[in-house]
Parts: structure tokens; sequence; C-alpha cells
């Protein structure tokens, strides 16, 4: 039995293609004029690493400069999304579930609140936390030890559900708590975790056996 249920937000309630044409427009289109043209192959690779992970990795692990750098997160700091998303399907299965949960996502608190709003998905959580490198040193694994801790979940209590293995699963698994991979598109076939679907009809099963 399962009391609290800890969820990512992107690509694990709504995939992140579905925005990624109008949200990294811009972006890209400083990327472009401040790359050269002849790392067309890291340049594209990059584009499609933002699409997943935090701006300031993906800069540092391909060379931006510091004027790149500077100019990307001035942008991204300060942007919306401001048009209507919707959630995956197989959200709806979360959302029946009534235990406590928690939303905790990384990036740039402006923007994933925007989302969060967009998606209309506020009142399904009793916490929502935005993981905000810009704003705090803290990590996802700092938020979940807060959230067990303030609220008296022992790590049995909690499962972690999220699509990406160096993230919140990684910071579930070094606090013992039980993961659950989102991995639709079979992408991560070597990861450690608990559980692995691309279902979350399976999450109703997990929260009420044993
Ligand atoms: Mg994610």
């Amino acid at each position: 039995m399962k009391h609290v249920l800890i969820l990512d937000l992107d690509n694990t309630i709504y995939p992140v293609s579905s925005i990624a044409g109008k949200l990294f427009g811009e972006l890209f289109k400083l990327i472009d004029e401040h790359l050269l043209p002849a790392d067309n192959e890291a340049v594209e690779k990059a584009k499609d690493e933002l699409t997943r992970r935090p701006y300031q990795h993906v800069a540092d692990e391909f060379g931006f400069s510091e004027e790149l750098k500077e100019k990307g997160m001035q942008l991204l700091n300060n942007i919306t999304f401001d048009e209507p998303m919707q959630p995956y399907a197989a959200y709806d299965d979360l959302r029946a579930i009534t235990v406590d949960k928690y939303l905790v996502t990384t990036g740039f608190t402006k923007l994933q609140m925007s989302k969060v709003k967009m998606l209309g998905i506020e009142a399904d959580f009793k916490g929502i936390y935005i993981v905000d490198p810009e704003r705090s040193s803290q990590t996802k694994k700092d938020i979940f030890q807060q959230i067990m801790t303030d609220n008296g979940y022992t790590a049995e209590d909690a499962l972690v559900i999220g699509d990406d293995p160096k993230s919140e699963i990684k910071a579930a698994v070094e606090l013992g708590i039980d993961t659950f991979l989102f991995d639709p598109h079979d992408k991560h076939g070597d990861a450690t975790v608990t559980y692995r679907s691309a279902d979350y009809q399976d999450v109703i099963r997990i929260v009420t056996e044993g």
C-alpha cells in the first residue's frame, strides 16, 4: 500500500513534444544565431536535449558561449506557456487515485507554473514544488526528503513516478523510495527501477496491493 505519490511533470504528465515547437521556437532561433552551422549535428543534438533537460546542463555539456548562456537564461527565466495543454490520456488513471499527491518538477519557476495552470492539474496535488536551479541549490532529492519529513511519510509509503532515470528516479533510489519509470517508448531498458510501464493503470494496482 502506498500513501503518497510524488510525480514529475515534463514527459510524465504531458508530452513535451506537444508544446516544443511553440515553446522552444525562440530559444532555437537564438541558438541558431550563436552556434556555427559547421556544428550542425551538435546543434541538433543540443536542441533535442533541451526539450528534455535543464538549459544550464545542456549549455555546459555543449559548450555554449557565455553570451549564449546568458541570453538563453534571460529568455527562459521570463518565458511562460499560455496556450491550452493536454495531459496524457493515461494521466486520468493517476488523477483518479485518491492518495496524497505531490508534484516536483525541475525548471524555470514561471514556465513550470504556467504549464501547471494550462494543464489544469493544480487541484490534483497537495503540494507543488518547482526545483529552479536559478533560485535555489535545492535538488529533487532535498524536496522529496522534505515532503517525507514534513508529512511523516516513510520511504515505504511513497512511490516516485517519472520519466528520467537520471533525475527523479535517481533521487528516489538514493532515498530508498520505490520508483515507477514511465517509459512509453522503451528508451531506458537498462535503468534500475522498481516498476516500469507505459501505462498508469499499473499504479492503481501498486498503490492498493500489499
Ligand atoms: Mg520529466
